[in-house]
């Protein structure tokens, strides 16, 4: 297998090595080895990352030039796209995506993603004219300005990292924010790759900056305390984001999470094409890996026996699909890393426990290879209060519950602490009826797509705070002022 060239760290314009020259070893899921090196920044190193973020947002005009702003991200937008195979390849290598799942949410989905925001940019408002109001006797003026919030420590996880970085770091660097990125430790060259890139665009010193650690929680912790960085925007799982939250709280930082999900796939009675939009349910693309991913099947009753046949066929059929590092039709490969597989098989293990039926997979197959590979897995005969039914396994593993009516599955899927994404399937108007009483911050009917760059994304409970994506993306980033005039 390839590897891939030291992921250096880029700290105030400059791609350089960490401190003392430090590396750590970046594991590739497909076999288990290693697949590159990456600078293993010290807090020294983070230290330097956040003042030329500071120093750049405090000491140039760089939040104030709105068109120069657009034009760079255009720029880099473009060297993005030319670097589209080496993006590709490095999804694959260190974040394990198999071909066919790499070119769609890894990288494909992240760059259109771009193009989204890229749209929605010109529809931010700088400043409105809120007119003159008579108050104690005078005449007021008055402007509210929305400026750049400052110094933005974004914390992004190993699923999808091209996607979350661009969905982060884009968005604060057009509402003129300069940017900390602190890729995950299992995949630190999608967050050097866009260091490299940033230099070749001609990006300002300092504007933005990328530092990639083997520790899981140093730099992470260091952005979220300390007083230099304004906004800390944290794609991961739910405890770490409560983490941030307290941990941000003596300097009272803003911000904004997107956490775990446990999402409902609802197929109503009605649905068109009832086997096979139910066979469309397998948890299977990156291997389950994927936030708003619908992991929990709800199904009716009435059409129980028919759906679990369905699933039955779908999962044999799929045996041989998965696993092939080679295959361009290929949606799955390994999960991320060896602890990533010991807590989906102890989920597995803890659905046999819970008296739930495994219908398809349940083992780990080291005949794959030396990677980390789980088959796709499908319990049946599921209840709502189970834990494999409320927790994030983040894994190929779905879940299938039956519901008695459209209330029960109102209920079903609104009886979790998540809310990110779900989908129905079913006559439109009463699908539709469905999407607005459930509690989450993506639905999809009948296979529309809610989650586009120029789409707002984000997490209703638990599942997060804010929106990221589209114009309420780059929102996110900034602050309001208000301004009176005496006229
Ligand atoms: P994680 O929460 O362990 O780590 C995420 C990031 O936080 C990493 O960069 C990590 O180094 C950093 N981190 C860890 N401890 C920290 C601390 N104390 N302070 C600051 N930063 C810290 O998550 P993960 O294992 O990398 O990713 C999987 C999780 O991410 C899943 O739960 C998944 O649902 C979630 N996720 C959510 C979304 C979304 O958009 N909602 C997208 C992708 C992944």
């Amino acid at each position: 297998m390839q590897t891939l060239p030291e992921a250096k760290l880029y700290i105030d314009g400059k791609l350089r090595s960490a401190a003392g020259n430090k590396t750590y070893d970046n594991i590739g899921p497909w076999t288990g080895e290693v697949v590159g090196k990456a600078a293993d920044a010290s807090p020294e190193d983070v230290s330097e990352a956040i003042a030329a973020a500071r120093r750049a947002f405090d000491t140039t005009d760089w939040s104030t030039q709105h068109d120069y702003r657009l034009q760079l991200m255009k720029k880099y937008r473009d060297l993005l796209f030319a670097n589209r195979e080496k993006l590709l390849l490095i999804a694959r290598l260190e974040a394990g995506a198999a071909v066919g799942a790499a070119f769609r949410a890894q990288i494909d989905g992240a760059l259109n993603g771009m193009d989204g925001m890229l749209e929605c940019y010109p529809l931010v408002k700088w400043e409105e004219d809120r007119g003159v109001r008579r108050e104690m006797g005078f005449d007021t003026k008055r402007i509210v300005t929305h400026e750049a919030v400052g110094v933005v420590g974004a914390i992004t996880p190993w699923n999808v990292p091209l996607y979350v970085n661009v969905g982060k770091v884009i968005a604060a660097l057009l509402a003129g924010c300069t940017v900390i990125l602190k890729p995950a430790p299992d995949t630190p060259a999608m967050g050097a790759i866009m260091g490299e890139l940033a230099v070749e665009a001609g990006f300002p010193a300092g504007v933005f900056n990328v530092i990639t650690s083997a520790h899981p929680a140093m730099a992470g912790e260091m952005l979220t305390t300390d007083p230099r960085v304004d906004l800390i925007s944290f794609t991961g799982s739910t405890a770490v984001g409560k983490l941030i939250m307290q941990n941000g709280a003596p300097t009272l930082k803003r911000v904004f999470l997107e956490l775990g999900g446990k999402s409902a796939f609802i197929v109503l009675d009605d649905a068109p094409n009832f086997a096979q939009t139910v066979m469309g349910s397998m948890v299977v693309f990156h291997a389950g890996q994927g936030c708003a991913y619908p992991t929990r099947l709800l199904v009716p009753k009435s059409r129980y026996e028919e759906a679990v046949k369905a699933l039955e066929m779908a999962y044999a059929g799929f045996a041989s699909k998965w696993g092939h590092f080679e295959e361009p039709t290929c949606i799955m490969g390994p999960v991320i890393s060896k602890r990533q597989l010991e807590r989906v098989m102890s989920y597995i293990e803890l659905g046999q426990k819970e008296g739930a039926r495994l219908l398809a997979g349940g083992k780990p197959r080291t005949d794959k290879g030396s990677g980390f590979f789980i088959e796709p897995t499908c319990f049946v005969d599921v209840r709502n209060d189970m834990r494999i039914a409320q927790e994030e396994i983040f894994g190929p593993v779905l879940v299938v519950i039956p519901y008695e009516n459209d209330e029960d599955a109102i209920r079903i899927a609104n009886d979790s602490i998540y809310g990110l994404g779900g989908a129905v399937f079913g006559t439109q108007e009463r699908a539709l009826r469905m999407v607005h009483r459930i509690r989450a911050g993506a639905l999809s009917v009948n296979g529309g797509m809610s989650i586009t760059g120029d789409l707002p994304f984000g997490g209703y409970k638990q599942s997060g705070i804010g929106r990221e994506w589209g114009l309420e993306g780059i929102e996110e980033f900034l602050e309001t002022k208000a301004i009176g005039i005496r006229v």
